[in-house]
């Protein structure tokens, strides 16, 4: 028989994750198989253990609980300590991994798919909920020269870096308001992530005028038919390059195989089936 996987949502039923582990698993010929789940709001921890106990081997998480899977594992990554999130469950013997593979699944698709480099670079990352939070570590073992964080409550954004400036010395990391921006903090960037969820709504972070450097490159975590408002915002400001979220997607989604399988599948022909579909 197959193994078992799933992703965990509420909802779930809109997720692309067991079309892009189906396409994995064709590539990599692992025999498996890869479904959504509905957990109830007040029972994903059951829902976890139901499916763990009828032989799953492994599951993905998304909205709303990641945070809440990170407190149900038994043994945690250190990436998923840090992000104090959990996307990626393990089940082996009677207890419960977990690890965090957004932020991963990021880097890889800046630096491979995109080909963008982060060493010495000027990063800014918009927002600081828990996609920001899951993107921080891996952004800055790429040892950025400087990385901002901006977020529309400046408080959430300090406290977001506080922990991880000892961490990462070589990188000058700071957190604050959108109101921060204004002086661009010492020069325009690099590559600039929107990890906010105000595309959902239709709106953009504010952006001051000179934000994007020569050669810059605008990414939005979400992803959908067209330009994200953030997208059209970086466009108009001159951005050089835009990239929504989907690469991301695929590349977590990658990272949570190779955690589960041994095998890392190649990303691109999966993205790339995706966008034809
Ligand atoms: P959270 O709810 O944890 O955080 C939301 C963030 O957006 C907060 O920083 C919040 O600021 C900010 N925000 C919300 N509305 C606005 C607005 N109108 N203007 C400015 N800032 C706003 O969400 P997540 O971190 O989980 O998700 C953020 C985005 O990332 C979503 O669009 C999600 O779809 C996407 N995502 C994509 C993934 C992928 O694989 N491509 C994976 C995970 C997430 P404040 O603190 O002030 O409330």
């Amino acid at each position: 028989m197959s193994d078992r996987y799933c992703v965990f949502g509420n909802p779930v039923g809109h997720s692309k994750s067991p079309a892009i582990h189906a396409l994995f698993a064709r590539q990599t010929g692992e025999d498996l198989v890869y479904e959504a789940r509905l957990a109830p709001l007040d029972g994903f921890a059951a829902a976890v253990r139901d499916f763990a106990a009828g032989g799953g081997r492994g599951a993905n998480v998304t909205v709303p609980f990641k945070e809440e899977a990170f407190r149900l594992c038994d043994t945690l990554s250190a990436r998923a300590r840090l992000a104090g999130a959990v996307n990626t469950l393990s089940f082996a013997d009677g207890r419960i991994a977990g690890d965090n593979t957004d932020g991963a699944g990021l880097v890889r698709d800046l630096m491979e798919n995109l080909r963008t480099p982060l060493a010495g670079r000027r990063v800014l990352l918009l927002g600081a909920g828990g996609a920001a939070r899951g993107a921080l570590g891996p952004l800055l073992e790429q040892a950025p020269a400087a990385l901002v964080v901006a977020n529309r409550t400046a408080a959430r954004a300090d406290a977001l870096v506080r922990p991880f400036t000892a961490l990462y010395p070589q990188t000058r990391l700071t957190g604050g308001g959108f109101d921060a921006l204004a002086d661009l903090a010492g020069g325009a960037f690099d590559v600039v992530v929107n990890a906010t969820s105000a595309s959902l709504a239709g709106e953009a972070p504010p952006l001051p005028a000179d934000a994007f450097a020569p050669g810059a490159l605008a990414y939005d975590m979400m992803y959908g038919q067209g330009d994200t408002a953030f997208l059209a915002l970086a466009r108009r400001l001159g951005a050089a390059r835009l990239a929504d979220g989907l690469g991301m997607l695929v590349g977590q989604a990658a990272e949570a195989f190779f955690v589960w399988r041994g095998v890392r599948p190649a990303t691109l022909p999966v993205l790339a089936a995706l966008r034809a579909a």
